[in-house]
């Protein structure tokens, strides 16, 4: 028998947004290994890589990737029956059924009943075509990406105080070197483990480390000081320090006096929160909350770093901005080893779910839907004028269609059956909606609803580029093929607007690259030769070829007109659903380790599985008494909008008033409890303060 090669490809990681870089091998459509890139090609990573990153590969081979078109039989009920539901069909076929499905609903009702949902799991090349998908091809404002679910708090709230909704500095010259952290609302070994390498190594040199959360993270047992917070109330202890830092005359003057605005307004706003006000209404102790504010404001500098504990809260705006109110305060911005970190979460997040676009209120790059410059900009590469609408954000996509408004969607590797809050609600929607396609490399969860599911390729199988939590876009490349007729998502958006009779004729992904860099100012000097030329990749804004990029941010001025940053005082206000009599614990999510996200990769590898095989809810050992609940007996939880029946896993890491459940599995899937509420900037769900009860079965 004729041997096949193996094959090696220089790529991207595409689980975390630390952006690892690594030699990915690859025979016959299964990748065999993977070897960390050393310093000089992977300036994230540095020959390292977490066990996602290496072991993390099965589900590329996987028995049940889909490797043809499939569509919907006429006689399939609505909803999650499986594969049986489905016929196999040809390119030609289903690229048809989906023109027809669309262009009914078009005709019929407009644009407007017409949806687009974007996945950071995909390339910036892929994100920008299926944005233009949406504004050019369907016309439709409504297109957003799952970003609106992780991080849009943090876009919004670093928006309106320094400017740009992104990473100010770098991973390792910066997160790796600072004197100082505060990280509050992240589990940074499970969720960025390499980057928590970053920080525990750091920290053992004599960094400061301060945690600020609800759950003894893992992380904790490394800082200095670890203090438990109540989930929700993160807005009073942030404006307790800095009402301690300014009382205290501990902030940066000359920083405040010569880079900001508004200082008056903070200060106001700040002063009732006294250190015991702030024990009251969080139970931080008030002499914690002084001591950790005296480090942070004495500290040379100082890294504020923060995930999803932080944003996803009706408050998520709230929070973002009290913490870069913090930062400017400190005067821990524009300089080197200090800076505001958004730990963002998916791989290209910050590129494919922010910097490209697909999101209903801004164009690719932030520009303004509301700037006729840009818009006559956009008009004159695409030959149309974008929709300037603003379009509705994804929790309200659902909404609109029992409404009766949106009637028709296309959704590209996203997975909102899992990932929306209150799902029972989103499948509801799912079966009334008169016409869906699914983009994906599996059957997803969402893909069982659909009319049409279009095969895709996964990360491992196509070329592009990724940008990473710190600004810096990477190659991505293939290692193997695609199985049976999968094509790249780019590929399949590009049959699709062909279809619609638009002349989309790229070259490649450096082709879209070119159009994007034509566009888009913080992406101006990208092009694949650069990207070739130099492997560290390029932290953007990088406005024209002889810009070597921008390592850090903000070291002149601010991304405001005047140059100066903004204080935005942030109001306090407890989470919507408190605890009761009848619901009395407070449910908090997140992830772990070895699984990532909706679990549609990561609950197809086996050493995942071995790991962490189920859903499960941490109870602390009292609670899990007084309950008469064992370690490891399935118990039921129920919130005001479903119940869930899950293991236990009696653990002493929070208060005994809250549990926890990942948020990997559709069996025990914790969106059955969270809730609509949303935050009134960034439209994020309250995900982290649900109220339930739990009991044994
Ligand atoms: Fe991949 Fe993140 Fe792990 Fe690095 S830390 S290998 S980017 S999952």
């Amino acid at each position: 028998a004729r041997l096949s090669r193996i094959t090696k490809a220089e790529t991207t990681c595409n689980y975390c947004a630390v952006g690892c870089r690594f030699e990915l091998y690859g025979k016959d459509g299964e990748v065999l290994g993977v070897r960390p890139a050393e310093a000089e090609a992977a300036p994230a990573n540095d020959f390292s890589t977490c066990v996602k990153g290496k072991f993390g590969y099965d589900f590329v081979d996987a028995d049940d990737r889909l490797e043809t078109p499939l569509i919907r039989k006429e006689d399939a009920p609505d909803g999650p029956v499986g594969r049986e539901a489905f016929r196999e069909a040809t390119w030609a076929e289903a690229i048809d059924r989906v023109y027809e499905g669309l262009s009914e609903i078009r005709d019929e009702h407009g644009a407007d009943a017409l949806s687009v949902i974007s996945s950071s799991k995909t390339t910036n090349e892929e994100n920008y075509l299926n944005q233009k998908f949406a504004r050019q091809v369907l016309g439709t404002p409504h297109v957003d990406n799952c970003a609106r679910l992780c991080h849009s708090s943090t876009v919004a709230g670093l928006q309106q105080t320094v400017g740009y909704g992104a990473m100010t500095n770098r991973i390792n010259e910066d997160i790796g070197e600072t004197d100082c952290y505060l990280i509050t609302g992240s589990n940074t070994t499970e969720s960025h483990p390499v980057l928590a390498t970053r920080i525990k190594q750091n920290v053992r040199d004599g960094a400061e480390l301060i945690v600020f959360d609800p759950r003894e993270i893992g992380l904790a047992e490394h800082a200095d000081r670890y203090v438990r917070t109540t989930p929700g109330e993160d807005v009073a202890w942030l404006n307790g320090m800095m009402r301690h830092i300014i009382e205290e005359d501990l902030y940066d003057e000359a920083f405040v006096e010569e880079r900001t605005r508004n200082f008056d307004d903070l200060k106001e706003k700040v002063e009732p929160f006294t250190p015991e006000q702030v024990e009251e209404l969080t139970a931080v102790p008030a002499a914690e909350l002084k001591a950790a504010a005296e480090t942070i404001a004495t500290a040379d500098t100082c890294i504020f770093g923060w995930a999803m504990g932080l944003t996803q809260h009706t408050t998520g705006t709230r929070n973002v901005m009290a913490i870069a109110d913090l930062a400017l305060l400190t005067g821990n911005l524009g300089k080197p080893r200090a800076g505001l970190s958004p730990f963002r979460g998916q791989n290209n997040v910050q590129g494919g779910g922010g910097d490209m676009g697909p999101a209903p209120h801004t164009l690719p790059g932030y520009q303004s839907l509301g700037d006729e410059a840009v818009l006559e900009k956009f008009e004159g590469e695409w030959g149309v004028r974008p929709p300037n609408d603003i379009g509705l954000r994804l929790p309200e996509q659902f909404h609109a269609i029992d409404d009766g408004e949106l009637r028709g969607m296309f959704v590209m590797g996203e997975n909102p059956v899992l990932s929306e809050p209150d799902i029972d609600d989103v499948e509801r929607s799912l079966r009334e909606i008169d016409f869906l396609a699914v983009q994906d490399i599996f059957l997803s969860e969402t893909a069982e609803y659909a009319d049409v599911v279009l095969p895709a390729a996964s990360a491992a199988e196509k070329s592009g580029t990724f940008t990473n939590t710190e600004r810096r876009i990477q190659r991505v490349r293939p290692a193997v093929d695609p199985p049976g007729v999968a094509e790249p998502d780019q590929e399949i958006l590009i049959r699709l607007a062909r279809r619609f009779g638009y002349d989309w004729d790229y070259d490649g992904p450096a082709d879209v690259m070119d159009e994007i860099s034509s566009l888009v100012p913080i992406y101006g000097g990208v092009t694949y030769e650069r990207l070739e030329a130099e492997p560290n990749g390029i932290q953007w804004p990088c406005v024209d070829e002889d810009d070597p990029g921008t390592p850090y941010l903000y070291e002149d001025e601010f991304n405001f007109e005047d140059g100066k940053a903004r204080f935005v005082p942030a109001d306090y206000a407890s989470p919507p659903d408190m605890p009761d009599e009848e619901y009395p614990l407070t449910l908090s999510s997140g992830r772990v380790l070895y699984h990532w996200h909706t679990g549609t990769m990561t609950r197809r590898v086996g050493t995942s599985m071995n790991h962490v095989p189920e859903s499960f809810v941490t109870i602390h050992p009292e609670m899990a008494a007084e309950l008469g609940i064992e370690d490891e007996e399935y118990v039921r939880v129920q919130s005001r909008q479903g119940e869930i029946v899950v293991k236990s896993n009696v653990e002493d890491t929070a208060d005994p008033g809250v549990v926890f459940i990942p948020m990997h599995f559709p069996q025990g899937a914790i969106n059955k409890l969270t809730q609509h509420e949303l935050d009134p900037t960034s439209y994020i769900p309250q995900y982290k303060v649900t109220s339930v009860r739990v009991t044994p079965l």
